[in-house]
């Protein structure tokens, strides 16, 4: 992914702390033939009124604590184990730890277990909670989405942008109340790209590596494979190679999820040719040396390199990079170059 998440968003965890509270204290307690606690109980004061009011999330752990008492041994055991591991979200996202997803888990909890993390988003997402890691977001200034760089993100007052689990919860259902595993992204990535994918499983089951949204340090883009006048009738336009500069695994999994690549392919005509045009508006009538013409290229592609990227920003500074590159080179492709732009400018 594009921009690191600010882990301040993630500080608000009394509500992950009580229901893992309860739901740990209550499986041992079934195991020693113990009635469970009201999760109430494990709520801090200070909350407990509101969570008081919320009749279906408790009515939800009490159906998972049904089915839970009616495994047998190693079935509950296969339960208490997903709860401590889904509760390590650095670990899993680091890769130290997997986690099995709930289609791994005895069929009798798997009703109940999504029942308990669909009402768990609720009291998340009709809560402050989301209001006030959104503010966070805010603070920071995202203005595209960090997992495609070009999906424009209102300011949160306006409308909040999708708030999506990053492990989704239909499969890691004890990880939905961690703030860790929420991340803002574009309508696009989360509902035609994303889904429901495993983020931390590829389609035939096998464990691969994952960005942490909130740690990681984050991708970036190259064109630097690509050639400057291959295709099209007259050659003008370039044959592009997107490369995902950044940790190899990780990077290859997001490609996987959010296609990044080939959503980034089908624009960079588009954005070569408004790069080209900004440049002419810049520097028309502007008698400009060798030099001069890829410097100023090179400073195109660090304006647009400031954080916070802009929607886009991120595609043309690598364009941008590119023709400084290439402007400066002693070969015919860059001969080429720098009598376009010299006839651009003129
Ligand atoms: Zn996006």
């Amino acid at each position: 992914m594009l921009q690191q998440l600010p882990i301040a968003a993630t500080g608000e965890v009394w509500l992950r702390d009580a229901l893992n509270g309860a739901l740990a204290d209550g499986f041992l307690r079934i195991q020693a033939n113990l009635p469970a606690r009201l999760w109430l109980d494990f709520v801090p004061q200070q909350h407990r009124a509101a969570m008081a009011r919320r009749g279906k999330l408790s009515e939800a752990i009490e159906r998972v604590f049904a089915a839970y008492d009616a495994l047998p041994p190693d079935g509950q055991a296969e339960v208490r184990d997903a709860l401590e591991d889904q509760q390590q979200l650095d670990q899993l996202f680091s890769g130290l730890r997997a986690a099995l997803p709930l289609d791994d888990l005895p069929a009798t909890m798997h009703g109940p277990l999504k029942e308990y993390a669909s009402r768990v988003f609720d009291v998340l997402d009709d809560s402050l909670i989301r209001d006030r890691a959104y503010q966070i977001y805010d603070q920071h200034g995202f203005l595209a989405c960090p997992f495609c760089g070009y999906e424009a993100f209102d300011n949160s007052r306006l409308r909040q942008m999708d708030w999506d689990h990053y492990l989704a919860r239909s499969l890691y259902p004890f990880a939905g109340a961690d703030l860790r595993n929420f991340s803002p992204m574009g309508d696009g990535c989360n509902a035609r790209y994303k889904k429901s994918k495993d983020v931390l499983r590829s389609d035939g089951g096998a464990r691969r590596a994952c960005f942490d949204p909130y740690h990681s340090a984050p991708a970036t883009v190259g064109l630097a494979q690509s050639q400057l006048f291959t295709r099209g009738a007259g050659n003008e336009m370039p044959l592009w190679q997107i490369d995902l500069v950044g940790d190899h695994d990780r990077c290859a999994s997001w490609d996987s999820i959010f296609e990044v690549r080939a959503r980034w392919m089908d624009r960079l005509d588009r954005i070569y040719d408004k790069c080209l045009s900004g440049f002419r508006e810049l520097f028309r009538g502007h008698d400009l040396t060798d030099q001069a013409l890829a410097q100023n290229l090179g400073r195109l592609a660090m304006s647009e390199s400031q954080p916070p990227p802009d929607t886009g920003a991120i595609l043309r500074a690598a364009v941008y990079s590119l023709l400084a590159d290439r402007a400066g080179q002693d070969t015919d492709e860059g001969a080429r170059l720098r009598r376009l732009l010299r006839v651009a400018i003129r």
